[in-house]
């Protein structure tokens, strides 16, 4: 399943598991939904991918014990805030190519 990552990686705002502004990448890199649209341009710093809305993982144990009770969000925090101005250099011959096509 996916690790649920605790907060933006960019300003540390709090993104619990039940948060619908947690915006994720391939590899899970994970962004509230205003630095994505803001800072990123839909362009994730670390690999270059887009970002989609992270699925809210079921807080009841509705079947098999596939639920936020046996699988908890990480509370690993990985504050790792990018440069505006670097990432807008990365990003300026990325953002304009569709994610499905990068
Ligand atoms: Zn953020
Ligand atoms: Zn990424």
């Amino acid at each position: 399943m996916l690790e649920l990552r605790p907060t933006c990686e960019h300003c540390n705002k709090p993104l619990p598991p039940d948060s619908l502004e947690a915006r994720i990448c391939t590899y899970e890199c994970t962004f509230c939904a205003a630095c994505v649209d803001t800072v990123l341009a839909n362009v994730c710093p670390n690999c270059g991918g887009g970002f989609v809305a992270r699925p809210v993982i079921p807080s009841k144990n509705w079947k098999g014990d596939n639920y936020l009770g046996k699988d908890p969000a990480s509370t690993t925090v990985r504050h790792r805030p990018v440069d505006p101005a670097a990432h807008a250099r990365f990003a300026a011959g990325i953002s304009s190519i569709p994610p499905a096509k990068r």
